[in-house]
């Protein structure tokens, strides 16, 4: 967490509120500036080779390794290594089509320019980390805007690329709240927007790049849902559904907000869920909101639940102990109109509903404008493979959550409210290049479409077009007979 003074950011531990850090802001009025120097060194790093741009990587991943303690996301880079040369190598485009054969084409995958990363403040090293190692090897240079709650995340990021020896200016920080990010989507030239934040300002931050028509990808807010059907391992189940939803205090985009149960199990569920939530030990296990502003925001959604009549099965406010924290909370029975239906919570807080079966439980995961992940628990794995694809989220998993985020080779996204767009995987890598369609023709063979035109030109080439497109050999023999006439017309053309 971080306070605003002037032109600087103090940051504040938050579970003792004690000073760590500062870091000075960027003056918004700055940034096309900052766009400016960094499309400098982005023209000079798009003439790196792929195994130049993996020997970067290579070098930060490193320096990573020996900060293991403080930060382990060393998987983007681990992947990208392997795999970045590969896949942005110039992919040739097959063309089985007989008019075509003399053609040769590729597909090259090029970097966008300068990419603007806006980042969230929880996991505020691995979120824009990993963005920025993909932006890197796909040839583009980054600005990235950190969460003002989490400046010195950001400013590591930038110092493991410099003392990795990337170019000067190839990933640039610049510090500060909203305006800072305005500013950012807003500066001439950029190549792309990586937005991962709230869907409040990502619509904001859509409609900024939309008026200059820069792409942008969306990671936005989530409220998760887990179905667990009768048949699920409750033990397995509980552990789970603790895990998910109250790590990292709840703050987490895909964390478990609501839980279905089918009736048979959700009696004992709620008893062991409740049972060990309570248990959870405060600072260990459950850390502090970031801010007192974010833990009022969770308690006036539970406040609203409680006034409306949810019952509170374990917590349902702070704990008397210094630090923002808020007490693992477990609500049941919440009615249809309470807030904490619909809104993200990022919080302690989990709801839990009894459905009657299958169909209830899909219905009310599908319910609501979010769509990030969700998870099915069950022992039947046919009756997961049958919910997966009747899910609307980017990500479904089974006897698991969420844990495919630390996985680069898993696609990261989501659908409505939960934005669009991929990060991870060659999915999330191929959004940060432009796809270029290249052709090589040695200039020698006729094109037998080209003028002139006269009027038996029509039957010519849907005579050709019936040969080229009839069914099997022998379709294609008997139409090539019929049609010897055109044949013979465009075999003329293709000489000339
Ligand atoms: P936020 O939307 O308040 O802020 C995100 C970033 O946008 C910050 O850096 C902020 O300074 C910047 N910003 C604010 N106004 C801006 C503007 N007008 N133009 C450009 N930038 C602007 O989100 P937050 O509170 O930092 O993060 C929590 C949210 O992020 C939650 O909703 C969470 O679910 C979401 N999130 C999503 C993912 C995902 O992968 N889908 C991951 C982590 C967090």
């Amino acid at each position: 967490m971080a306070v605003a003074e002037g032109s600087e950011l103090h940051v504040v531990n938050p579970a003792t509120l004690a000073p760590v850090g500062s870091v000075a802001t960027t003056d918004p009025a700055s940034m096309p500036e900052v766009v400016a120097e960094s499309h400098l060194a982005q023209r000079r790093w798009a003439e790196s080779t792929l195994g130049e741009r993996t020997a970067l990587l290579g070098r930060v991943w490193e320096l990573l390794l020996r900060r293991v303690d403080e930060v382990a996301d060393t998987d983007a880079l681990a992947w990208l290594v392997r795999n970045a040369p590969k896949l942005l190598a110039p992919e040739r485009v097959p063309y089985p089509q007989l008019n075509l054969r003399h053609k040769r084409a590729w597909l090259h995958h090029e970097p966008l320019g300068v990419v603007g990363v806006i980042a969230p403040w929880n996991f505020p090293f691995a979120i824009p980390f990993s963005q920025v190692a993909y932006a890197v090897a796909a040839g583009n240079s980054v600005v990235l805007k950190p969460s003002e709650l989490t400046p010195l995340s950001g400013a590591l990021v930038e110092r493991l690329f410099a003392d990795a020896g990337a170019p000067a200016g190839l990933v640039r920080v610049a510090q500060g709240d909203g305006a800072v990010g305005e500013a950012l989507v807003k500066a001439d030239g950029l190549g792309k927007v990586v937005f991962t934040g709230s869907a409040e300002v990502g619509r904001l931050v859509a409609a900024a790049a939309g008026e200059r028509l820069v792409p942008v990808t969306l990671e936005l807010g989530g409220k998760d849902p887990m179905i667990v059907l009768d048949d699920a391992d409750l033990r397995r189940t509980v552990s789970g559904a603790l895990w998910a939803s109250f790590l990292n205090c709840g703050q987490v985009c895909s964390g478990v907000e609501r839980i279905y149960v089918e009736a048979a199990l959700f009696e004992p569920f709620v008893e062991e869920l409740a049972r060990r939530a309570a248990a959870l030990k405060l600072g260990d296990e459950l850390g502090p909101l970031i801010s007192e502003e974010q833990r009022d925001k969770v308690a006036a959604l539970v406040d609203d639940a409680v006034a409306r009549g949810a019952r509170v099965l374990t917590g349902g406010g702070p704990p008397d102990q210094t630090g923002w924290f808020y007490e693992p909370t477990v609500l049941a029975d919440v009615p249809a109109d309470a807030r904490i239906e619909r809104e993200e919570t990022f919080g302690p807080v989990v709801t839990v509903a009894r459905v009657a079966n299958e169909e209830s439980a899909v219905r009310a995961a599908n319910a609501g404008a979010y769509g990030l992940g969700a998870s099915v628990w069950t022992r039947d794995s046919d009756r997961a493979a049958r919910i997966a694809p009747r899910l609307r989220a980017g990500s479904v998993w089974h006897n698991d959550h969420a844990y495919s985020y630390a996985t680069a080779q898993a696609s990261w996204g989501g659908r409505g409210d939960s934005g669009f767009g991929r990060t991870h995987s060659k999915h999330g890598l191929y959004e940060l290049a432009a796809v270029k369609f290249v052709d090589r023709d040695s200039g020698r063979v006729g094109v037998p479409w080209w003028f002139p035109y006269d009027d038996r030109s029509a039957g010519t080439f849907a005579g050709v077009v019936r040969v080229l497109y009839a069914q099997g050999v022998a379709g294609r023999l008997r139409s090539a007979w019929r049609e010897r006439r055109a044949l013979g017309a465009v075999a003329r053309r293709y000489r000339r």
